[in-house]
């Protein structure tokens, strides 16, 4: 597991802040929509981007970045994950991990060393659904354990479900929200069938706004706030 790649600036991955990006390649799952196919399939075609790059990258923008953004991929599966995350803090940037939750021993360290400032974690189908997703899966109960670990841990955070049809209905908007029953926050993505891992997904329609629209009224019982993406 290393970095893969490096974006300057975003103004979209961590709300309200102006971040940079930085994506690690590999994953344990293998979501056939999966929007960054390369970093999935083949990270290893892809150059590494040395770590010393990057924090030197870091420090000449750090009077115009509000922290940093780690995405993949899967960050947790990187063993230098949390002294990467600790240069970054020594920098005085702020970081918001993105994460498929299926390690949360990694997200239980880097929370008890306060290096983090935002969290997003993936509700991607039913609980009993994930080994179909393909990939080495994970405990669910783990899983679970690991979002009732940060909801409580003060850290701000949002939970993320990309709506794909045949993996996302109101039902399965009901039982994940009964997971993350009093959440501050639950963004409900659109799905993009072009970008997807599994070229079969690519004629896969997604759902039309109207369905979103709906789909988010039936999360709204579950979370503070609600948020619809990509439409
Ligand atoms: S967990 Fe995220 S990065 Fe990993 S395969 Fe699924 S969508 Fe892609």
């Amino acid at each position: 597991m290393t970095i893969k790649g490096f974006q300057g600036t975003s103004l979209l991955d961590f709300p309200g802040r102006i971040a940079a990006l930085v994506f690690y390649g590999g994953c344990n799952l293998r979501c056939p929509y999966c929007h960054n196919p390369q970093l999935i399939d083949a990270p290893d075609e892809l150059p590494d981007y040395p770590e010393d790059e990057l924090l030197n990258n870091l420090r000449r923008r750090r009077k115009f970045i509000d922290g940093v953004v780690i995405s993949g991929g899967e960050p947790t599966l990187a063993p230098g994950l949390l002294s990467l995350l600790r240069e970054i803090r020594a920098l005085g940037l702020q970081i918001k991990l993105d994460t498929n939750g299926l390690r949360p021993a990694v997200l239980k360290a880097a929370l008890a060393e306060g290096l983090l400032d935002y969290v997003a974690v993936d509700l991607k189908t039913l609980p009993e659904r994930y080994g179909e997703l393909g990939g080495d899966g994970g405990d669910m109960q783990s899983f679970v354990g690991g979002i009732t670990m940060l909801m409580a841990s003060g850290v701000d955070y949002e939970f993320r479900t990309t709506c794909v049809p045949g993996w996302i209905d109101a039902e399965t908007i009901d039982t994940l929200g009964k997971t993350i029953n009093g959440a501050r926050r639950w963004a409900l993505q659109q799905f993009v069938p072009e970008h997807a891992l599994d070229a079969q997904w690519h004629a896969v329609a997604a759902y039309p706004a109207a369905r979103l629209q709906e789909l988010a009224q039936r999360a709204q019982p579950y979370a503070a706030e609600v948020l619809l993406r990509g439409l």
